[in-house]
């Protein structure tokens, strides 16, 4: 199986390479600036050089770039929207040094417009995004329905691939806390799930998993991750998302409330329930 973590990119590219082996990891997420958003530090080549001979030496599946989760594509004003689509065009050139990885962002809010209209921004900000030259794959993430998210049903994220024209540069990033706070029953009830999935959006379009548990019970909507089997979802139905035959080739983030020695146990623990 392919696994890795959420690492901080304080120390360079390489060094989340290193970290990431470390730990026992395959891959590794990172937030591509500060996530409350700002500039990014200037781009350093030689160091994003180093990383890529490492993953490929290591054998890494693609590693996952994370937008600072502050950025609004159907923000209500029009310069929040422009923002987006600036801090995600510049982090698009700096993802594209990484052959084969992958950029996952949060849809958006939709602060009061209403849905319909979010996903008109969402989609209209991704065709502006996407070049047909470009090698990094942007996933949409699945949200837990906090506030106004778009993204918490599979249908809103099919409505926005749907409207993308170069939906070949897009999939999908299931976050397991996330979908269960949705409402989703992974517990109980994955295949369903997965089989809603794959009628609505299509399991070709699964590029990765976040790997959480949650500290509230389905359907909550409160987005709070919590360590493996720690929460209300629980290390056996984490165990089936990770070993079930739709889901087990594709790469696991951990985005548990951890420090390194938390995340190599889970990692570890994970590898050692894999079938
Ligand atoms: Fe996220
Ligand atoms: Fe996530
Ligand atoms: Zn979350």
């Amino acid at each position: 199986m392919h696994i890795g973590c959420h690492l901080s990119s304080s120390d360079g590219f390489f060094a989340m390479g290193q970290t990431a082996l470390s730990i026992g990891a395959d891959t590794f997420q990172f937030f591509t600036r500060n996530p409350r958003g700002g500039a990014a530090k200037p781009f350093d080549k030689a160091d994003a050089s180093k990383l890529v001979a490492l993953l490929e030496a290591n054998n890494f599946a693609p590693i996952l770039a994370h937008a600072p989760y502050t950025l609004n594509a159907c923000a209500a004003d029009e310069g929040l929207r422009q923002y987006a689509l600036d801090v995600m065009k510049d982090d698009m050139a700096r993802m594209d040094h990484f052959p084969g990885a992958m950029y996952n962002f949060h849809p958006g809010s939709h602060v009061k417009q209403g849905v319909d209209v979010g996903i008109d921004y969402i989609s209209s900000m991704l065709n502006q995004l996407l070049k047909p030259e470009q090698k990094t794959t942007v996933l949409l993430e699945t949200m837990a329905g906090k506030g106004s998210e778009v993204g918490r049903t599979f249908e809103e994220l099919r409505a926005i691939l749907d409207r993308v024209e170069l939906s070949d540069k897009m999939g999908v990033c299931m976050d397991t806390c996330h979908v269960f706070d949705g409402g989703y029953d992974i517990v109980n009830h994955l295949d369903d799930v997965l089989e809603q999935f794959d009628k609505v959006v299509g399991l070709n379009k699964l590029k990765a998993i976040h790997l959480n548990d949650s500290k509230n019970p389905m359907g909550s909507h409160k987005d709070r991750h919590e360590v493996i089997g720690g929460g209300f979802i629980g290390l056996e139905a984490l165990v089936g998302v990770v070993n079930h035959p739709a889901l087990k080739n594709l790469p696991f983030y951990l985005e548990t409330p951890n420090e390194l020695p938390g995340y190599a146990a889970e990692i570890k623990l994970m590898r050692s329930k894999a079938v």
